[in-house]
C-alpha cells in the first residue's frame, strides 16, 4: 500500500495478502515494484462494470457466482467480477451468502492525501468564503449530471438508481471528492428490487472528532421515462453545492470533521439515506447536525428558501437564520417545523441524527421536477450559488475554534 499511497494511488480493493488497483501505465512505471510481484488483471481503467464478490466464509469455488459475472481474479474467497448490465442484480448472490460490493473507480493519480499546511479557517474567514463559491463549478457539476450520464443517446441523462446513469453518477462524483484530496468511500446496499445501489461517503478531516457536521444531497433522479430523467434542479442542485462546499472547505484545518454524503435511490421511497442513517448508529459517528441539499436551484420564487425539522434540530434553522442576516446574504427564509415534508433528512432524525432540510422548491410544487424538462434552462444557477453560500457559511461557523 505504502508504494501506492507515495505515487498519490490508493488501493481500490485490498485483502490481507493482496491488493487490487487500478493505475496508469505512467504510474506503474514510476513504482517501486522491488520485491513485489504485480499481474496485470485487466489492460483498461474502465471501473463501471466492476464488482467484488466475497464467498461465504472457507469456500473458495466460484462456480456458484452462476450467471452472476466472469470472474477476473480471486485471491481465497474473494474475487473481482465483471457483470454485463449495471447496476448489478445481486438478489441471487446475496441469497446464496455472497456479499457483493461495487469496485471503487482508479484514484486520481498525484492528488490523494491530505495537505500537510493547510491555513486554520478562523471565525474572521468566514464572510470572504461566500466568494470562493465559484458559479462556473456549480454550473459544470449540473451540466454533467444531466448530460454525460446518458447512454441512451438522446444526450439527457438519467441518474434513475436502476440505469446505468446512476452508476456512472456515482463514479463520477467519487473521483470529484477524491480530486480534493479527500479520503472517499462506497456505502452499498441492496435496492427493493435487488440491484447493488451505492451512497457515497467523503471526509473533510478536522481537529476534534467528537464532533461531526454532514451535507448530505441525492443524487439520483426520476421522471415518467427512467431513462430521460436529467434532474437538474432536483438534485444536481444540491450535488453541485456539496461538492463546491467540499472543494472549499477541504482547503483549511477545520476544528470539525465535515462528511459529504451522497445518498441513492432517494426518489422512491427515500431508501439509501435510510441504510446510511443505519449505519451511522452502528458505527456510532458522532454527527452533530447534518444539513439535507434538497432542489435548491428553483428559479419561480425569487431568493426563497424552504428549512425544515422537527424540535431537536430546530437550532440549525436558526443557525441558517443568524447567518443569513449577520452577512448580508439576502435570502428569503421560511422555518418549518412540518412533519408532512418528508425528505432524506427524515431518516436521519428517526435514527436519533439532528439534520434540516434546505429546499427552495417543496415536493410536489415545480412544474418541472420528475419529468424530461428538469433541465438547465428550468432553473437558475445563480438561485443555487446564492444558497450554496448560506449553507457554506453557516457549516464554517459550526468549524471554526
Ligand atoms: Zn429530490
Amino acid at each position: 500500500v505504502e508504494v501506492l499511497l507515495t505515487s498519490g494511488d490508493r488501493s481500490s480493493h485490498s485483502t490481507n495478502a493482496w491488493i487490487w488497483a487500478v493505475a496508469t501505465r505512467e504510474t506503474i512505471a514510476t513504482l517501486d515494484l522491488d520485491g513485489l510481484d504485480p499481474t496485470l488483471i485487466q489492460d483498461s481503467a474502465d471501473t463501471l462494470n466492476l464488482y467484488i464478490a466475497t464467498l461465504p466464509a472457507g469456500q473458495t469455488d466460484f462456480s456458484i457466482l452462476g450467471g452472476f459475472g466472469d470472474l477476473l481474479d480471486s485471491v481465497d474467497g474473494t474475487g473481482i467480477v465483471v457483470v454485463g448490465t449495471i447496476p448489478a442484480n445481486v438478489q441471487e448472490t446475496a441469497a446464496a451468502g455472497i456479499d457483493v460490493r461495487k469496485f471503487a473507480p482508479a484514484a486520481i493519480s498525484g492528488e490523494t492525501g491530505a495537505d500537510q499546511d493547510l491555513p486554520r479557517l478562523e471565525e474572521g474567514d468566514v464572510y470572504g468564503l461566500s466568494d470562493e463559491v465559484d458559479p462556473d463549478g456549480i454550473l459544470a457539476t449540473i451540466t454533467d449530471l444531466q448530460g454525460t450520464s446518458s447512454t441512451d443517446g438522446t444526450g439527457i441523462g438519467t441518474r434513475q438508481y436502476l440505469q446505468p446513469g446512476n452508476v456512472i453518477a456515482a463514479e463520477y462524483l467519487f473521483r470529484k471528492l477524491e480530486s480534493y484530496g479527500l479520503e472517499v468511500h462506497y456505502e452499498d446496499f441492496i435496492s427493493p428490487e435487488g440491484t447493488l445501489a451505492s451512497n457515497i461517503v467523503a471526509e473533510i478531516p478536522g481537529r476534534d472528532d467528537s464532533a461531526i457536521y454532514g451535507v448530505m444531497a441525492h443524487f439520483d433522479s426520476i421522471a415518467e421515462t427512467f431513462a430521460i430523467a436529467p434532474g437538474a434542479d432536483d438534485n444536481a442542485t444540491g450535488v453541485a453545492a456539496a461538492l463546491e462546499i467540499a472543494r472549499i472547505l477541504s482547503g483549511y484545518e477545520l476544528e470539525h470533521p465535515v462528511h459529504i454524503i451522497f445518498v441513492n435511490a432517494e426518489e422512491t421511497g427515500i431508501v439509501g439515506s435510510r441504510y446510511f442513517a443505519a449505519s451511522a448508529v452502528r458505527n456510532q459517528v458522532p454527527y452533530e447536525g447534518i444539513f439535507n441539499l434538497d432542489s435548491i436551484g428553483s428559479a419561480r420564487q425569487g431568493q426563497l428558501v424552504w428549512l425544515n425539522s422537527d424540535s431537536t434540530s430546530e437550532w440549525m434553522m436558526a443557525l441558517m437564520i443568524r447567518i443569513n442576516e449577520a452577512y448580508g446574504l439576502g435570502q428569503d427564509i421560511q422555518a418549518r417545523v412540518n412533519p408532512q415534508i418528508v425528505a432524506d433528512d427524515n431518516r436521519l432524525r428517526e435514527q436519533g441524527f439532528e439534520s434540516i432540510l434546505v429546499a427552495r422548491e417543496l415536493f410536489g410544487t415545480s412544474p418541472y421536477h420528475h419529468t424530461s424538462g428538469d433541465t438547465l434552462e428550468n432553473m437558475s444557477v445563480p438561485n443555487t450559488t446564492s444558497a450554496t453560500q448560506l449553507v457554506l457559511l453557516t457549516i464554517a461557523s459550526l468549524v471554526i475554534p
